[in-house]
């Protein structure tokens, strides 16, 4: 069976989802940091409803830092964990008043400094508003499907992304990871992926389309000799 590679999931998803960009909406560098920032445990729908009255309304960092914290909280309060963003948003503003000259960093070095933002947050930002490529933004979908796919057995989002970079060729580091959130939205849900509907569902080791035989065999072996483990367990405890 062909192993599946990241080349090959870039070709085959590049056809599939010709226009995979980030789904927030934004006209600016501090929109896109804050609508990343609110995006966290939410939807980007939800993110792009509340961003369209919130960047009405603030327009600088210094408007965000100026307003009661009460106010912005209810104003963000439907994204989610909005004490939290609150407090994100406000300190990271402070911080690019003071550090930055107003103006949202353009390292990735400089990005980890605000307050609420990751590497994945960081990599959004740099990569779609400046075109700057310093990592993958490697989020919940980008975590199941390389996963599943095979591109990764690592299980931390640190170290998947240090995994997927060292296979991935450095100007598609951004768009492997839209491309993944897109199919991970359209077929490889989480909880009922629809595998026989998915171009991949011939290869990919975590396919429901393929026989359990045929996806013993593709998964890596360690995975193989837990299901064989299990699948004895069961025969063994199933009444004869
Ligand atoms: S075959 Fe299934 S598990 Fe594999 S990528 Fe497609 S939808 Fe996801």
């Amino acid at each position: 069976m062909q192993k599946i590679t990241v080349d090959l999931v870039l070709r085959t998803l590049k056809k599939l989802y010709p226009n995979a960009k980030c789904s927030l909406d934004w006209t600016t560098p501090l929109e896109l940091l804050v609508a990343t920032i609110l995006s966290a445990q939410c939807t980007d729908k939800r993110v792009n409803i509340v961003t369209k009255f919130l960047f009405k309304k603030y327009r600088s960092p210094q408007e965000y830092v100026r307003v009661p914290v009460s106010e912005l909280e209810r104003d963000i309060h439907s994204c989610g964990t909005y004490k939290m963003k609150t407090r994100a948003i406000q300190e990271t503003c402070r911080t690019i008043l003071r550090d930055f000259k107003g103006e949202v960093p353009r390292t990735m070095r400089e990005m980890l400094i605000l307050r609420g933002v990751g590497r994945k947050t960081a990599s959004i930002v740099l990569s779609t508003a400046y075109g700057l490529i310093e990592g993958i933004p490697v989020d919940t979908h980008c975590i199941r499907l390389s996963r599943r796919l095979g591109l990764t057995r690592q299980k931390e989002q640190g170290k998947i992304e240090t995994d997927l970079m060292k296979k991935t060729p450095r100007r598609d580091w951004a768009m492997l990871s839209h491309l993944l959130v897109a199919h991970g939205r359209s077929v490889c849900f989480a909880r009922s992926p629809k595998c026989s509907e998915c171009v991949f569902k011939k290869t990919c080791p975590s396919s429901t389309s393929l026989r359990p035989a045929e996806r013993a065999t593709s998964l890596p072996s360690r995975e193989r000799g837990i299901q064989g483990k299990l699948h004895l367990k069961k025969k063994r405890s199933s009444p004869s």
